[in-house]
């Protein structure tokens, strides 16, 4: 189908989009459980960021200007902020499935359906049941195992992408941490 925009052209045309338009199409978005839920905590953290960046001395226009949504950790950020301090905590590597976890230990797929779906990674109660493939921790005990700057969305290269270079350069760095040791890797059974 054309008139899909994706990528570098669509953000453009978020961009370039009035007022009532990104409100059309975020009252539209929100008929998807799972993308409301996103579209209010991005709005509730972004409100929150601005008022506290106004409350000082930027005006509003001003600070909702630098604000972003970090594509990593899902988090509101201002780019000002982002350019010094290191706020991010992520995973660098996607989560697998444990099958040996006790998550499943009642899991019958001829019953329940597949175990690894897109629907699983989100519901709370069966994170525990998978493990990052970065530190082996589980999914629902680690906030992210690495330290880093926040990453805006790059859909127009270079303008959004703050510091990644640099980021990468720096892994071997004593100021990229782990969060925490190992010695929790026995626990589940
Ligand atoms: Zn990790
Ligand atoms: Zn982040």
């Amino acid at each position: 189908m054309s008139g899909i925009l994706r990528g570098e052209k669509l953000i453009e045309a978020i961009n370039a989009a009035d007022e009532s338009t990104v409100r059309t199409v975020l009252r539209g978005l929100c008929a998807d459980d799972e993308v409301e839920k996103l579209v209010g905590k991005h709005l509730y953290q972004v409100a929150n960021l601005i008022t506290t960046k106004a409350g000082t001395s930027d005006s509003k226009r001003k600070a909702t200007a630098s604000v972003h949504i970090c594509v990593r950790c899902g988090n509101a950020f201002d780019e000002n902020d982002n350019k010094t301090k290191k706020e991010c905590r992520y995973h660098p590597e996607e989560m697998e499935i444990d099958d040996s976890s006790s998550a499943w230990y009642d899991w019958d797929e001829d019953a329940h359906g597949e175990k690894d779906t897109p629907e699983n990674r989100r519901t709370p109660h069966l994170l525990r049941g998978y493990i990052y493939y970065c530190c082996e921790k589980r999914a629902d005990e680690s906030e992210g195992c690495k330290l880093g700057y926040h990453k805006a969305v790059d859909g127009k290269r270079g303008k959004y992408d703050f510091d990644d270079d640099d980021d990468d350069e720096e892994e071997e760095d004593d100021d990229e941490e782990d969060v925490e040791d190992d010695k929790d890797d026995e626990e589940d059974e």
